[in-house]
C-alpha cells in the first residue's frame, strides 16, 4: 500500500517538474558516434543536458536518489 503511494507520487512529480534549464554550466564535450556532444549541467535541477552535433538536446535526469 505504502509503496504504491510513493510510486505514484514520484511519477507525478517527475511529470510536473519542468525546469527551464536557463542556468547551465558547461561540463565539457565528448566525441560520440556522430560527432561531438556537448555536456551541460543545469544548476537549478541538476539534470545533465547533452547537445548533439545535430543540434538535438538530450536530457538526463539527475541521479541523486539515495
Ligand atoms: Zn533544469
Amino acid at each position: 500500500m505504502l509503496k504504491s503511494n510513493i510510486r505514484s507520487m514520484e511519477s507525478s512529480k517527475s511529470i510536473e517538474m519542468k525546469c527551464p534549464h536557463d542556468k547551465l554550466e558547461f561540463l565539457g564535450d565528448q566525441k560520440g558516434e556522430k560527432g561531438v556532444n556537448k555536456y551541460y549541467k543545469c544548476l537549478k535541477c541538476g539534470n545533465v543536458l547533452i547537445l548533439s552535433e545535430e543540434g538535438t538536446w538530450y536530457e538526463v535526469p539527475a541521479t541523486e536518489r539515495q
